[in-house]
């Protein structure tokens, strides 16, 4: 989106073609306690603090079983995000590097993706741990994390023998 974000030293952009159109929807919105990038930790952890993940009500229904689950993914766009980089100096070091080697929120399609701890369900809203993104980033999906998954069908395959 903001385009205008300062440039650094060295840093290449790109003049793309025009969007697809992928029919993304945002599913709902997030809510942080972060209002600035200054505010936002680089990745998310589990001892951060509570964010409230508000999906459109219409959707609540898609939550059923949620709570079978102590982590999930959550996939989001950043906004806010350059989508014209090729390279880019992390946090200004000087040293270049490509956009796909890094976890930069400017790329293309700024997807970010967080693992989060579940911390309570209020029906439509989700109380999450673990996010480093700015308040009212757009949600784009909600799934179990895999990890959790694979200890999950580890424990029950230990518990059958
Ligand atoms: N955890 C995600 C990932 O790995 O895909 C995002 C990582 S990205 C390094 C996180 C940073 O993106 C934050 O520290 C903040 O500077 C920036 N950011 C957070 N929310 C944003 C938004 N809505 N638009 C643009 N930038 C954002």
């Amino acid at each position: 989106m903001s385009q205008s974000a300062e440039l650094r030293p060295g840093e290449q952009i790109v003049d793309l073609p025009p969007a697809e159109d992928a029919h993304l929807r945002y599913i709902g919105r997030i809510r942080t306690p972060f209002k600035t990038r200054e505010d936002c930790p680089r990745q998310g952890s589990f001892d951060g603090p509570d964010c409230r993940v508000e999906l459109i009500p219409a959707l609540e229904p898609a939550l059923d079983g949620i709570e079978r689950t102590d982590t999930l993914e959550l996939l989001y766009w950043l906004d806010r995000s350059r989508r014209d980089l090729l390279t880019q100096s992390p946090r200004g070091s000087g040293e270049l590097r490509g956009t796909f080697s890094l976890r930069s929120p400017n790329r293309p399609n700024p997807i970010g993706t967080s693992v989060v701890r579940l911390v309570a369900r209020e029906g439509a809203v989700l109380v999450v741990r673990g996010l480093d993104c700015l308040d009212g980033t757009p949600l784009l999906d909600i799934k179990p994390a895999r990890c959790d998954h694979a200890v999950r069908k580890r424990a029950e395959a230990e518990r059958q023998g």
